[in-house]
């Protein structure tokens, strides 16, 4: 199968060094030239819990730059990149091409359907963890599945077509064959609410905060607002008709205080770094399908408001943003 990636970072490196391992003809397409040329140059420098390899298996070129039309497109930018980067690429999208979002929140599929019909969308989520260390230099420690299903299904399920099932049972078995566990799963929706809802919690917190996830039990209230965010998301899921299940996701909230006691959420990597976050597209996403539906969200409401905040300050010139050591921390003090 002919793959591109659109969004080379942490994930789309990842998933394009381990699919081309597996016999898929792999191009990684992205905006950072450092990052391409030293792939172009050097390979790829995968670290896994089991190995460190480097691959040479890989195109990796700018999406303009690219003439091979694939029958996959993986999307892996952050989500507000997706309408500029398939901007960019919207010459690889033939007539059988087909696009799959793993990307967190909410909205990707409305972003992508303005490039492809919703019918030859796929789309999941992944719990599979990646950091990008350098140009070319990728990490990935600890496991991780891929839920995935079409996109075009009602959203508590519904039956696949024969040519839905033909892709998305190509598209399992070559990451099945790559090593990544991936399974078509009819009840797609409430597997991305139930990650929606648990990056609500914890990347919005923690980015607000600057705490990281052990951190936020410093005091009582910690724990309880982040499942207090959690048991509002779900809500709303089920305003949608979405099946998603609330005891599961606060049970999996609450083990990583063991299991990721120091770990950064992404959104308060991202804010340290001085990048947007994803915040518009996961509390964000939910605090509109809230208005939308009449579910009262006070919580994630006030988180929205407070990461938006920090975004918007981060995003003015520096001469006119006020001086802080810790972005973050500027904002919780
Ligand atoms: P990342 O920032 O490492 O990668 C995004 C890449 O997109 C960057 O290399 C960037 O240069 C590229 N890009 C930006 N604009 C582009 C454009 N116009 N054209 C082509 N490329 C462009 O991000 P990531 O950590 O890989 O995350 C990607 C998505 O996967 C996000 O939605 C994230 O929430 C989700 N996700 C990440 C993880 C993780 O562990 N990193 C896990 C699960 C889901």
């Amino acid at each position: 199968m002919k793959i591109a990636i659109l969004g080379a970072g942490a994930m789309g490196s990842l998933f394009g060094g381990l699919l081309a391992e597996a016999g898929a003809e792999v191009t990684l397409l992205d905006v950072n030239q450092q990052h391409l040329d030293a792939i172009r140059h050097d390979g790829l420098r995968l670290e896994t819990d089991d190995r460190a390899c480097r691959l040479f298996n890989l195109a990796a070129c700018r999406p303009e730059e690219c003439r091979e039309i694939p029958d996959l497109l993986m999307v892996f930018t952050k989500t507000h990149q997706i309408a500029r980067a398939l901007g960019s690429a919207r010459h690889l999208l033939g007539p059988s091409t087909w696009i799959l979002t793993l990307q967190n929140g909410l909205g990707n599929v409305e972003a992508i359907s303005a490039f492809v019909p919703r019918g030859r969308i796929l789309v999941g989520v992944t719990t599979i963890p990646a950091d990008f260390l350098g140009p070319a230099h990728i990490a990935s420690h600890g496991a991780g599945f891929i839920r995935m299903g079409t996109a075009d299904r009602s959203a508590d399920g519904g039956e696949h077509d024969s040519a839905d099932c033909c892709m998305l049972c190509q598209v399992v078995a070559l990451f099945t064959r790559a090593g990544l566990r991936a399974t078509a799963d009819p009840n797609v929706w409430a597997a991305i609410w139930e990650k929606v809802a648990f990056n609500a919690a914890f990347n919005a917190l923690c980015a607000a905060t600057g705490c990281k996830v052990e951190q936020l039990q410093l005091v009582p209230s910690g724990p309880q607002m982040l499942l207090a965010v959690i048991a509002e998301a779900i809500e709303v899921a089920h305003a949608c008709g979405v099946p998603a299940d609330l005891e599961r996701t606060q049970a999996m909230a609450l083990k990583c205080f063991t299991t990721h006691a120091s770990h950064q959420p992404s959104m308060l990597q991202d804010i340290v770094a001085g990048r947007r976050s994803e915040i518009d597209s996961i509390d964000g996403a939910i605090v509109h399908a809230a208005h939308l539906h009449g579910v009262p969200v006070p919580y994630t409401e006030m988180l929205y408001t407070l990461v938006s905040l920090i975004d918007a300050r981060q995003a003015l010139p520096a001469s006119s943003r006020a001086r802080g050591d810790h972005e973050a921390v500027a904002v919780s003090s």
